[in-house]
């Protein structure tokens, strides 16, 4: 097969192993990725075929990390939605500079408190719902709240009121 740099019809497929630091992080290895390698000239190109799902993979792992974000992956996660440092802040009601800080770090992370965290977890995560999974949250949401008025009770009969959700957890 033939290599992309030199030309040389020696170039073959392997599959490896991959420290993703093309996506911008420095923590991501992708397993058996597939290269276009080039015994004469040396050139490994990597090939991906799905890239942006790819992407969308790790931004979702990130959204649920279960420890704080670092500078290098709120800004991956803020590049991956497209927005810029301005953005950030106008969604979050905080200085550009503040965004900015958060996208560079302090040296142990990215110095996000919590409440903000969260909210810039719940914010990424929205911007990378696709269309199609928008609309059947939104869809689900609807059917959730409005199932009780649907059933249309008989006019003599009050409609109950509202019952709280009971929700049993393992105490942590
Ligand atoms: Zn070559």
């Amino acid at each position: 097969m033939k290599c992309f740099v030199c030309g040389s019809q020696q170039a073959k497929l392997i599959k490896r192993d991959h420290l993703f630091v093309e996506s911008g992080l420095t923590s991501v290895t992708l397993k058996g990725c597939t290269f276009i390698a080039c015994k004469q000239c040396g050139e490994e190109a990597l090939q991906l075929r799905k890239p942006l799902v790819l992407m969308r993979a790790i931004a979702r792992q990130l959204v649920f990390k279960p420890a704080p974000l670092t500078a290098e992956e709120v800004k991956f996660l803020r590049g991956h939605v497209g927005w810029s440092n301005q953005q950030v802040a106008e969604a979050m009601n905080v200085s550009v500079e503040q965004a900015s800080r958060w996208a560079t770090g302090n040296g142990t992370g990215a110095g996000m408190g919590a409440s903000a965290e969260e909210l810039f977890r719940i914010l990424i995560f929205i911007e990378c719902m696709s269309p199609a999974e928008l609309a059947k949250a939104v869809t689900e949401i609807k059917a959730l709240v409005s199932r009780e008025g649907k059933q249309k009770p008989k006019r003599t009969i009050k409609a109950k009121p509202p019952v709280p959700l009971k929700i049993r957890l393992v105490a942590a």
